[in-house]
């Protein structure tokens, strides 16, 4: 058995594909980035069938554009018979269009598309749904319905992308940084709706945590899965500082991390992830910590040098692969 996981470039978004399996093989894509990086998506689709396999699930985490962009785009001018099941919450949307003046147009539309494809899209996805595909299981973290609901009345959600990051923050070290820590967290209405969940497959369990709240993620990973470790982690909202408190990363208790974003990750997150776990590395789809002055010299020190923490890029077609009976997560070219 084998889980191949490739964190493709989607800009400031999300583009996740697994696949696993033993002679049948299983394929979930985790959102489809940004417009711009539909490529990377169609990319995804088309190894797919050349493979001659499916993708038995594709998860839309959220409505943001950051995440459904790239799909929006290939469906255009793709019949889409390859994708099984997509799980998405658009028709809360749709419910509440009438009386938004600029509801998320994107969702909707989008929402519309796939209904006129006959797609099966399943949009009632919520913390505690469980599901299997290919002998692997998945259980729904978050949201719970009010958070779905909710985001019906959103206007657009422009307002409710990444927020700014804070100007020279970099320059502080990381042990100064987690020393004059405060959170404050997320409060957008969209990723409080953000699917997260674990996939768990001959014993390893994979979390892809959205954009989700951290609070709905530790209360459902207390609930659903308490006392145990994951062993691999997609970080919610691209590493943000308001969805990624010490307590989360404590809570997750893993030192293999995933932060997909194409600009520097907020410091503070970095500070308590180096904080919370022994020993951790991060994979990432874009090298924002290089050439910035990103991590200090006492940093290097502390915990580069030391191999504290282990920070990588995965390249354009390479994937963290894991193999049966080890707990290593290597990189290699699929
Ligand atoms: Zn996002």
């Amino acid at each position: 058995m084998s889980i191949e996981l490739q964190v493709r470039k989607a800009a400031k978004g999300d583009c996740i594909w697994v696949r696993f399996g033993k002679e049948t093989k299983g394929n979930i894509i985790i959102d489809s980035g940004t417009a711009a990086k539909a490529k990377e998506f169609s990319d995804i689709i088309e190894t797919v069938r050349e493979r001659n396999e499916a993708v038995d699930l594709l998860v839309l985490t959220h409505i943001d554009d950051d995440h459904i962009g790239g799909f929006k785009k290939y469906i255009a001018k793709n019949d889409c018979k390859i994708i099984k099941e997509v799980w998405f919450h658009g028709s809360g949307v749709n419910a509440y269009e009438g009386i938004t003046p600029h509801s998320p147009k994107n969702a909707v539309q989008l929402s519309d598309i796939m209904k006129k494809k006959k797609m099966n899209v399943n949009n009632e996805v919520f913390k505690g749904c469980k599901r299997d595909i290919n002998g692997a299981k998945l259980t729904v973290l978050t949201p719970e319905i009010d958070a779905v609901l909710r985001v019906g009345a959103l206007l657009d959600d422009a307002a409710a992308g990444i927020k700014p990051h804070s100007e020279g923050i970099h320059n502080q070290d990381l042990d100064w940084l987690y020393e004059n820590d405060k959170y404050t967290r997320d409060d957008s209405l969209t990723n409080a709706a953000s699917i997260s969940f674990v996939f768990c497959y001959e014993g390893k369990r994979l979390a892809f945590l959205g954009d989700a709240h951290a609070e709905d993620i530790i209360k459902s990973k207390e609930e659903l899965f308490k006392g145990v470790n994951m062993d691999m982690v997609k970080l919610p909202h691209h590493g943000s500082s308001h969805n990624n408190p010490e307590e989360l990363i404590k809570c997750l208790a893993c030192g293999n991390l995933i932060i997909s974003a194409n600009q520097p990750a907020d410091k503070n997150t970095i500070a308590r992830i180096v904080h919370s776990t022994e020993k951790c590395t991060i994979y990432c789809n874009y090298t924002w910590w290089e050439g910035i002055g990103y991590f200090t010299e006492e940093d290097a020190k502390e915990y580069i040098d030391k191999e504290k923490l282990i920070i990588k890029e995965v390249e354009a077609k390479k994937a963290i692969f894991a193999d049966e009976g080890k707990d290593i997560w290597i990189l290699r070219k699929s």
